[in-house]
């Protein structure tokens, strides 16, 4: 069986000949390494081989995870799971990046929550493909819920997000993401702080690449199947 370390590298491999292979620049995708449900000891071996960026889904345990890893130095944590607004605070107190926001009232949460001059990143989770199964915000509303965000201080808008309908089409995936490009390089121009595009997983990192992707967000092709 690999290792942690040697699946990191072929992620980090994949990640940049793909990016290679779309005529795009050199290291312009980053990697986020998801743990969630993987234990802390998995996390630091990632760390050891270098990674810095880590996404968890649960609150109570990414919190958990934060705290025994503060010794780690220069982690930054992306809360990419659905929140809950009982659970806002504890996510605007340890993480740094929150990536699925699609209602207001929680983000309006979390920028009260906010102990400033702590800032909060924040994508807004887009149900692109209008899937009754995904949260998300509708592309119609994305405009005025973009604005609504900018208002809070204590939030930074950074990007967009999304998880595109299972189960597609190659050329139906493609079209999603190739939207999701459209909608996050309208966004840029409205907005200096708009440089996150987070789309792609385990399985179609070089499509969503391809189609402009800046953050793969990985968890089974580092840590292996979950449970
Ligand atoms: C679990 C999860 C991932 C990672 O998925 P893999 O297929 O294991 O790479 C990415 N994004 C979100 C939002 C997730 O919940």
């Amino acid at each position: 069986m690999e290792t942690i370390a040697e699946r990191l590298k072929s992620v980090q491999i994949t990640i940049e000949q793909s990016t290679l292979d779309a005529h795009r620049p050199s290291n312009t995708v980053k990697l986020l390494a998801v743990s969630k449900t993987k234990p802390v000891s998995d996390i630091v071996l990632a760390y050891e081989a270098g990674q810095r960026l880590f996404g968890e889904n649960y609150v109570q345990e990414g919190v958990e995870k934060i705290k025994a890893l503060e010794s780690l130095d220069d982690i930054e944590w992306y809360f990419i799971g659905p929140l809950q607004s009982n659970k806002t605070r504890l996510v605007a107190e340890h993480f740094d990046w929150v990536q699925a926001i699609d209602r207001l009232k929680i983000a309006q949460r979390l920028n009260d929550q906010i102990a400033p001059p702590k800032i909060l990143n924040l994508c807004i989770q887009v149900n692109i493909d209008d899937d009754a199964n995904k949260a998300g915000i509708g592309v119609n509303e994305l405009n005025d819920f973009a604005k609504a965000i900018t208002e809070l201080p204590n939030l930074r808008l950074r990007g967009l997000m999304t998880i595109p309908k299972a189960n597609q089409s190659v050329t139906e995936q493609t079209a999603s993401f190739a939207h999701m490009s459209v909608l996050f390089e309208s966004l840029k121009k409205q907005y200096t702080t708009v440089d996150t595009l987070s789309m792609g997983m385990s399985g179609d990192t070089q499509n969503a690449i391809n189609n402009g992707s800046t953050m793969v967000r990985v968890g089974t092709a580092i840590f292996g199947s979950r449970n």
